[in-house]
């Protein structure tokens, strides 16, 4: 998954729970990665235009929602988006570039990017145009973070945190009593300090943002999450969204499209799928609704930032 996965799990034995986690993680990156070699996606993509290639279930199952998810979000979360992505080809780095793409070759590659070329037939994907590429980026940790909580419901592990390249499980009952607290990245620091903290337990906390990755060109930014409507990374008033739910995949979709769509699109999404979110502008306000203002530990707002409440 390209990431820094960070467990601690409180149980009488935990390295056989450890071991089994870490175990199931590299399974599912060997699947998902399209830049590990010999994944599915990665034999999907190589296969584009040519051929089906049979998957395992799970990689099936995953692709299958994905598609769904593109639908309910409005083409806000697409993971047939790959070959955008590499056009862009954003690197962590947050460097000076002497360029960018040119229109004519965004809206190429943008012609490539619709699931409608994804076809599933008994277990075996096929990806019918040869320049489509599949990338589950903004899903597959979500999906991963709920698989390790299926291990640690199954071993009836006590108490876990898990941090998956950012995705944030609290799991269980936090040692010593009351809230497990969660930070959320402040967009504008270099170093990412916590903006704020918000507090709850068995809650996946995942968010998407302009900061993660980056470069620059003639003094704009340009990230690594795109608008296919534009072809271009998402230019909006958000800096960031964190979505909050008990379902780290929906809370992954969730936190890219709505970072996408904007905060008065996704209120509907929000709502139909039971999670709740905090947006933080490129302004400085932290928005969230009465659900999450409760979880937020007022006295934690760094300096610079005001607290709003939206409906
Ligand atoms: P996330 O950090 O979960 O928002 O996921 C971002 C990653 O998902 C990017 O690095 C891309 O690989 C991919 N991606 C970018 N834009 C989109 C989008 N609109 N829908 C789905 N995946 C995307
Ligand atoms: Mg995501």
């Amino acid at each position: 998954m390209d990431t820094v996965v960070r467990i601690r799990v409180l149980h009488e034995s935990s390295s056989p729970v450890l071991n089994e986690i870490f175990a199931r993680l590299q399974e599912i990156n060997d699947r998902f990665n399209r830049h590990s070699e010999d994944s599915d996606i990665a034999r999907v993509n190589r296969s584009a235009g040519k051929s089906s290639v049979r998957v395992a279930d799970e990689t099936y199952q995953l692709l299958s929602r994905a598609v769904k998810y593109y639908h309910l979000t409005n083409g806000a979360f697409n993971p047939v988006l790959g070959a955008l992505a590499d056009l862009w080809n954003i690197s962590g780095a947050g460097e000076k570039r002497a360029e960018i793409p040119s229109d004519s070759d965004i809206h190429k590659v943008l012609k490539h990017c619709s699931p409608d070329f994804l076809q599933f037939k008994e277990g075996s994907v096929f990806l019918t145009s040869p320049e489509a590429v599949l990338d589950l980026g903004a899903v597959v940790k979500g999906y991963a973070t709920d698989q390790v909580v299926q291990i640690l419901k199954h071993h009836g592990a006590r108490a876990a945190i898990l941090d998956l390249g950012g995705n944030v499980y609290v799991y269980g009952e936090k040692p010593g009593g009351g809230n497990w607290r969660i930070g959320i990245a402040d967009p504008f620091t270099e170093e990412h300090r916590e903006a704020l903290i918000i507090g709850g337990s068995d809650i996946s906390c995942v968010t998407s943002g302009d900061y993660e990755r980056f470069f620059i060109f003639e003094g704009k930014k340009y990230h690594h999450i795109f608008d296919e409507k534009t072809g271009y990374p998402v230019r909006g008033e958000l800096a960031s969204v964190t979505i909050i739910s008990g379902n780290s995949e929906e809370a992954d979709v969730l936190s890219t499209a709505c970072f996408v769509l904007g905060e008065n699109a996704c209120l509907d999404l929000l709502k139909n799928w039971d999670a709740k979110a905090i947006f933080i502008t490129k302004n400085r306000e932290v928005r969230a609704n009465t659900a999450i203002l409760e979880q937020i530990e007022k006295e934690s707002l760094e300096k610079g930032f005001s607290l709003q409440r939206v409906e």
